[in-house]
């Protein structure tokens, strides 16, 4: 609704002294779905497990968008968006807006039901589901469109709309979100038997009029705004690329007229290149920055900014769990007031909030200091209006004072800062940490102490985690059960683990890690300056969840973490067992990280705490410890002019772990992909004596991987079977793949393991499948 006639007058502004009776404008680019307690997952669960009706799934869908939007507009954000619930993931809701259902999913056409949706997203009985990939470098993980050249394009799916309709309804006025054209076509791949180099953007032409459709009937509905996601503009885009972007919204522009348009960015800054192109994009009336990864963009948006237009500022952080600094906020607000004035600027957040943890108020185990630091996606939502409160000149002074108060607290606690970690750490820089050795030397020095046969057989280190084993943590973390009777049912299972590998007659052994929930919680509960939540939940992917540990201060390691269970495994046999460790990167990556450091800084500091661990190890008998790097490729950042800095510290992380072990203590490391093709040089760098990676289902592409490691010399072990699947591969199958490997690989440096560890599988299936992968060993053995 328009404002009364009189607030409008300047005159009056101007008499009224400074209180200016409008408010600068909020926004938020998208907020969490699964709700603050997951609801979203169990109802989701629970409707694919036949338990419950969609009726009773689409029940509790709407009632969490309606407490979303109530929430937002209480809050008395302006911008609220629309759309960006879901009941699986954004880019497969564009999939079905557009119609681009692959055809072996069986839809003729109509309206597409959750039937073919959640087959798409989840496979049948007949069909597998579509392939998942990251979403940019979040821990998100969307469905990959599969387009061809006869894909036929229609308007299948009304869900934009239907959400539009739905909070207005209920008296709210949304800004739908849209993924934009290009990007979606970007973001796909070429379909099954189409050509790999098939050009994606060829399909603009075809896939422009769906959106016109679904723009007019927005518009019709009564939307005012319309939010085009287009976060592929903050990548390395060539001019064809960009050109895309111009050509996509010159079509729309018609379609345009009588509703404004955003173009939202995100997860770093826009390139010179395409932000000329975004503020030259035709129809468009604002634009969404992500002004906290993206540092740049903000001496690009000084430089030039297209008058009359809306400038979007993400300054509060959707990627962490950070209160916002306000009074920092409100200077680079300030500064932006002045280019797109004070009408045209709205504040809002960096990227949408389905990156960071829900609701801080359902955090009933952290202590009110570390809460005072912290806003999760609820309190974001009410820091961005009480910025632009104060940007409107009605700034809530307590609330911004108790801001200044935690931002000083957090500044000044000695739970943040350890001088003597900070110091350690700083040293670290201009180092190298080598090993004395090179590989080779090192691993007939290793050989000699281990004895091991040719193609040495191992796994990744965690075995089935029974829900009897669950149970037992549980009990004992809510102190049900005692120390001893606690340790006593770990060494029970362990010593079954044990004794199990002995019988499958595996070379090199591992304990089984029963004791761990959690790869990285359970580092991150014995090291300082981490913090657990209990309710701080991400969406990875469809239902699933991950909750990552918050590192809020300076790392170190009081005492050993992992040499109890290692010393009383390595105990129970004569053969040698692995220690196993998390590597640095991985705990970093996965972790909610500070931001008053940068990130290298945080993760030389955990190198240092799980150095010492090493070490410890090595005093106490274990002679081969793998560290385990599952997240260092995932860190690479979006843009490759940035590759070679991440790699750099990265590897010397890692290689700060285990520098200082004796040339005889072997050193693993384990990955769970296998496309390594432009990392390898860094895989080298990390000087591990054998690695074990991921490759049961990409034989090929790591061939050249290989031979550069034959250059290389040290032990490679490429898993031989998938474990995600519950399949069984015979001892043939597994020899076959062997001998696959020793056509590229020289004989003595090759590995036989698993793809990775074998916690989410059963028994029955773990048992014959190790039994067959040693029998294939066994069997290469006799034939070399
Ligand atoms: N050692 C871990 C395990 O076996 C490795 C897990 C991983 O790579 N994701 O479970
Ligand atoms: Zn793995």
């Amino acid at each position: 609704p328009a404002p009364p006639a009189c607030l409008d007058q300047s005159s009056l502004r101007v008499t009224s002294g400074s209180i200016s009776t409008s408010i600068m404008a909020s926004h938020i680019v998208g907020y969490p779905r699964m709700g603050p307690k997951r609801e979203l997952k169990f109802a989701l669960e629970s409707f694919w497990d036949g338990k419950s009706s969609a009726e009773d799934l689409k029940k509790v869908a709407a009632d969490l968008r309606l407490s979303i939007w109530k929430q937002m507009a209480d809050a008395g954000i302006k911008y609220i968006p629309g759309n960006t619930f879901s009941y699986y993931d954004q880019v497969l809701d564009t999939t079905a807006m557009v119609g681009a259902v692959p055809p072996r999913y069986g839809w003729n056409g109509g309206e597409i039901g959750f039937d073919v949706y959640f087959s798409m997203a989840r496979g049948n009985a007949s069909v597998p589901a579509m392939e998942m990939t990251k979403w940019f470098d979040t821990n998100y993980h969307y469905i990959v469109p599969e387009l061809g050249p006869d894909v036929k394009f229609s308007y299948a799916s009304h869900k934009a709309v239907e959400e539009y309709k739905e909070a207005k309804a209920h008296g709210v006025d949304t800004v739908p979100v849209l993924i934009g054209p290009v990007s979606y076509l970007l973001l796909s791949k070429p379909a099954k038997g189409v050509e790999k180099s098939f050009p994606l953007l060829s399909l603009l032409g075809k896939i422009l009029p769906i959106y016109k459709e679904v723009v007019t009937e927005l518009k019709a509905a009564g939307a005012s705004w319309i939010q085009f996601d287009e976060p592929m503009l903050v990548m390395d885009l060539d001019s064809h690329q960009l050109q895309a972007f111009t050509e996509a919204y010159s079509t729309l522009e018609s379609t345009f007229s009588g509703v404004k348009v955003l173009v939202e960015t995100y997860f770093a800054d826009v390139l010179p290149e395409a932000y000329k192109t975004l503020i030259s994009l035709k129809g468009v009336s604002g634009y969404g920055f992500d002004l906290v990864r993206g540092t740049k963009t903000l001496d690009l948006v000084k430089g030039e900014f297209p008058s009359g237009k809306y400038l979007f500022a993400g300054v509060v952080d959707g990627r962490n769990i950070w209160a916002n600094d306000l009074a920092a906020s409100v200077t680079i607000l300030k500064a932006l007031e002045g280019i797109a004035g004070k009408e045209k600027l709205v504040v809002s957040t960096s990227c949408s909030l389905l990156h960071t943890a829900v609701d801080l108020a359902n955090e009933t185990k952290l202590d009110s200091e570390i809460k005072s630091w912290l806003a999760f996606a609820a309190q974001k939502v009410v820091e961005v209006n009480a910025l632009a409160e104060a940007l409107s000149g009605q700034k809530d002074e307590g609330f911004f004072s108790a801001n200044s108060a935690a931002q000083a607290s957090r500044k000044s606690s000695t739970r943040v800062t350890n001088e003597a970690v900070q110091k350690a750490a700083a040293g670290l820089k201009d180092s190298e940490h080598r090993r004395a050795t090179n590989v080779s030397a090192r691993l007939d020095a290793q050989q000699k102490k281990l004895n091991l046969p040719v193609l040495p057989t191992t796994t990744i280190g965690s075995f089935p985690q029974t829900i009897e084993l669950r149970k037992v943590r549980r009990e004992y973390k809510a102190n049900k059960i005692s120390d001893d009777e606690y340790v006593k049912a770990i060494k029970q299972e362990i010593n079954k683990v044990v004794k199990l590998q002995e019988d499958l007659d595996i070379d090199v052994l591992v304990h089984g890690e029963p004791e761990r929930n959690d790869m990285v919680e359970y580092f991150g509960e014995q090291l300082s300056g981490f913090a657990f939540t209990v309710n701080g939940w991400v969406q990875s992917y469809g239902s699933r969840c991950v909750k990552p540990p918050i590192i809020y201060g300076d790392v170190s390691r009081p005492k050993p973490m992992t040499v109890f269970w290692s010393s009383i495994a390595q105990s129970m046999t004569a053969r040698p067992m692995k220690g196993m460790l998390t590597g640095p990167v991985t705990i970093l990556n996965w972790s909610f990280v500070r931001n008053d450091q940068p990130r290298y800084v945080t993760c030389y500091q955990i190198a240092l705490a799980i150095k010492k661990e090493v070490e410890d190890l090595e005093k106490a008998g274990i002679n081969i410890i793998q560290i385990d790097e599952a997240a260092l490729r995932e860190g690479l950042p979006l843009r490759k002019s940035e590759h070679s800095f991440y790699l750099k510290w990265a590897v010397h992380s890692f290689r700060i772990t285990n520098c200082g072990v004796q040339e005889t203590t072997q050193i693993h490391t384990h990955m769970c992909y296998s496309h390594f093709n432009d990392i390898i040089h860094s895989i080298i760098d990390m000087d591990a004596d054998v690695i074990t990676i991921e490759n049961s289902r990409s034989d090929e592409k790591l061939l050249s991987v290989f031979r550069e490691g034959v250059k290389y010399g040290a032990g490679i072990g490429p898993g031989v079977y998938d474990i995600h699947s519950p399949r069984i591969p015979s001892t043939e199958e597994i020899a076959d793949r062997i001998k696959k490997m020793l056509a590229v690989l020289e004989t003595n440096i090759l590995w036989v393991n698993p793809d990775c560890g074998l916690k989410t599988r059963k028994y029955p299936e773990v048992k014959p499948a190790l039994k067959n992968m040693v029998a294939a060993a066994k069997q290469l053995r006799q034939e070399l």
